[in-house]
């Protein structure tokens, strides 16, 4: 049995909503990335949590401190999911970090199946994040 977490982006699950819906059925049926593992070994997804938000200077600190959340469940493998693949300038230095800190633990970058190059992909969320949107500035403003 493989005992998996992922990793996701906090882009992604906080701010845009995703539910890592497509990295959970990918699990379950063993595409993408989990069709790496060998049919007869069972996948056990132990846990997920998102990242703790864009690092600035602390570099992977903050995320050696968040992912005890998985670290200290018995993880075999850790996911970078997809959103983290295709969004996240910092993913190579997660990926060293955790390496370096937990020797044990396999850090695999990606998660689902590709269903759009990385690139669509990208281009697709920063649509999202630039589309109009009211805040509190509006109400403040009177404009909502
Ligand atoms: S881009 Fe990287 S550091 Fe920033 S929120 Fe996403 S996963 Fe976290």
């Amino acid at each position: 049995m493989a005992r998996i977490g992922i990793l996701t982006c906090s882009n992604a699950t906080q701010d845009l909503g995703c539910s890592s819906v497509s990295c959970l059925a990918d699990l379950r049926k063993r595409k993408g990335a989990f069709a790496d593992y060998p049919a007869e070994q069972k996948l056990d997804l132990v846990g997920i949590i998102n990242c703790p938000g864009c690092p600035t200077l602390t570099g992977p600190d903050k995320l050696l401190q968040r992912i005890r959340a998985l670290t200290e469940f018995r993880i075999d493998a850790i996911h970078f999911s997809n959103c983290v693949k295709a969004l996240c300038p910092f993913k190579e230095q997660y990926k060293k970090a955790l390496n370096e800190a937990f020797p044990t633990i396999t850090i695999v970058i990606g998660t689902h199946q590709e269903h759009i190059s990385p690139e669509e992909f990208r281009q697709r969320v920063k649509k999202l994040f630039c589309q109009p949107k009211k805040t509190m500035v509006d109400m403040i403003l009177d404009k909502d």
